[in-house]
């Protein structure tokens, strides 16, 4: 809440208005507890030490803009301190065995932040510094980031191009910000095959999006064989939000989490979330509600697989064949 970016549409009511939503249905059968800030050493695992300090010094001296999106306040820093830590907190809980469930609801969101450049109202990279401290402190080999916020997390895509412990799939609008995230984008090096793009059309709704997890993130995640599932869970696709021109419902928000909680139980792996964007806030508060609800429920059957949006199929094909059997001609996702 000190994290005071005035009238921009990422501010302290998304916070509020989720608190209230979650409170009225008892948080949904979820435990509620404040998060520790992040250490230095868990953010270092991320970003340099430049980028850390230059964000401190910043909040320390009363704040400012990093670009035309990205402010900094006074109470800035010891916000996306306790950002990061609720990310770090949802991994501690997971791969400790203490929770099979976990998300993370603070602000400011991460999925923007690179190595070293803060943008898109993103100071540092939460979902990165999760995945990092799993690695870390828990010895976890393989993460997969599903990213189901409308915009392209190139932050974290960025982050992690370069490595196979951490499979990153994103889908997003396009064309929308920041502009990155095509199919052809699969990352580099050992990461190559590891980051997979799918970018929609504005327009796109619940049969779009699901269709594209089913047929697609839900496979591939199946052949990587995740220790953990990260979700960045932006709800800017909702067709309330202002910022983009997806169309999703709530109930489509319903139904993507019941499939990747279908993912977690059929793996046997856990689940966290933690949040990104969703600035129409009362879409947004009851979006993450129905997240919280399916996944305090017992895990569905896994969902039949559809047929990917033919548009997407062959840039699929052949961006990702030498990786994902998957997306080879003969694979499910490839009928359509
Ligand atoms: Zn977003």
């Amino acid at each position: 809440m000190r994290h005071d970016t005035g009238s921009h549409p990422e501010r302290a009511a998304r916070i509020a208005a989720i608190e209230r939503e979650l409170a009225a249905r008892d948080w949904c059968g979820f435990d509620p507890r404040p998060s520790a800030p992040a250490t230095l050493s868990e953010l270092h695992a991320v970003h340099p030490e430049t980028h850390v300090a230059r964000i401190r010094a910043l909040a320390a001296t009363g704040g400012g803009m990093i670009d035309a999106d990205t402010i900094v306040s006074a109470g800035s820093w010891d916000a996306a301190l306790h950002a990061a830590g609720g990310a770090v907190a949802v991994v501690d809980e997971l791969c400790s065995g203490r929770a099979r469930r976990a998300v993370s609801l603070h602000r400011p969101p991460g999925h923007h932040c690179e190595t070293a450049q803060p943008m898109g109202f993103c100071l540092l990279n939460n979902v990165a510094v999760a995945a990092r401290r799993a690695r870390d402190a828990f010895r976890v080999e393989r993460t997969m980031i599903f990213d189901w916020d409308v915009h392209h997390g190139n932050g974290t895509a960025e982050i992690f191009a370069g490595s196979s412990d951490v499979l990153f799939c994103s889908i997003h609008g396009s064309p929308l910000y920041p502009g990155t995230g095509p199919v052809d984008e699969i990352g580099h090096g050992a990461g190559a095959g590891f980051t997979v793009n799918l970018p929609v059309p504005p327009g796109s709704g619940d049969d779009v999006w699901t269709s594209l997890v089913d047929a697609v993130v839900l496979p591939v995640a199946r052949e990587y064989q995740p220790q953990l599932i990260l979700v960045s869970g932006g709800y800017d696709a909702h067709r309330e939000d202002p910022l983009a021109d997806c169309e999703v419902s709530d109930d489509g928000f319903a139904r993507i989490a019941r499939s990747v909680h279908a993912l977690g139980n059929e793996l046997g792996v856990p689940v966290g979330m933690v949040l990104e964007g969703g600035y129409a806030v009362d879409a947004l508060a009851r979006s993450v509600a129905t997240t919280l609800e399916a996944w305090a429920q017992p895990a569905p059957a896994p969902p039949d697989v559809p047929d990917a949006p033919p548009y997407v199929v062959e840039q699929l094909r052949a961006a990702h064949a030498r990786r994902w059997s998957i997306l080879r001609r003969d694979g499910a996702a490839a009928s359509a």
